[in-house]
């Protein structure tokens, strides 16, 4: 497992509601906050990482130590927000871009934890802005897509970048081609259907 850089099919590719928790859970959770730790985020999503089912893995603090602020969001939704602010956003998968962006000051949540309770909560400012970064990775959203005018403008050339790498990276064959990476999604999206079906402990969102 890693994080995928933008522009990496993934990052666009909607993620299906969860329908059990099992080993491979716990397990993908797990590694999910190692990279996040490694990466120094506070957040990270299931399609920054080629996952293709709704999990997301996030600490407020980014700090290992503080396992206690540790939580993993399964099926998570947005049942409300409320007001706007606008605040600093930075992404894994644009490593080193950061930008304004206008978010929900407080947000109503739902979301399934590992032991499969549903759990239900406000949230605001930086909290409410992370779940908003991160529910909209898990609907192939990305805060590019959020950015007002100036802030895009100031972005277009780190995009342009990214983009280029992302296709040096395929033509010297470290990154699979397009096509690929798009038939691999559409496998694991089949196979999640397949198997994780009932007998399921959650119902999906
Ligand atoms: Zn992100």
């Amino acid at each position: 497992m890693k994080i995928v850089i933008y522009p990496h099919p993934s990052l666009r590719h909607p993620a299906k509601p969860l329908a059990a928790i099992d080993k491979q859970v716990h397990l993908d959770a797990g590694r999910m906050f190692e990279l996040m730790y490694e990466h120094k985020g506070l957040g990270l999503a299931a399609n920054q990482v080629f996952l293709p089912y709704r999990i997301v893995v996030l600490n407020p603090s980014g700090d290992p130590q503080q396992r206690d602020k540790e939580e993993v969001l399964l099926n998570p939704v947005i049942l409300e927000r409320k007001g706007t602010i606008e605040g600093e956003e930075g992404c894994l998968s644009f490593p080193g871009l950061f930008q304004k962006i206008r978010r929900a000051k407080t947000v109503r949540v739902q979301a399934y934890n590992l032991h499969g309770e549903l759990i239900e909560k406000s949230l605001s400012d930086l909290e409410a802005r992370l779940w908003q970064h991160e529910v909209d990775h898990l609907d192939g959203i990305l805060f590019i897509d959020k950015m007002g005018t100036i802030a895009r403008l100031a972005s277009r050339n780190a995009l342009k970048e990214f983009e280029q790498d992302f296709q040096r990276a395929q033509e010297k064959g470290e990154i699979p081609a397009t096509a690929e990476l798009e038939r691999i999604l559409k496998e694991r999206s089949m196979a999640l259907e397949q198997n994780g079906s009932p007998p399921s402990t959650i119902p999906p969102i």
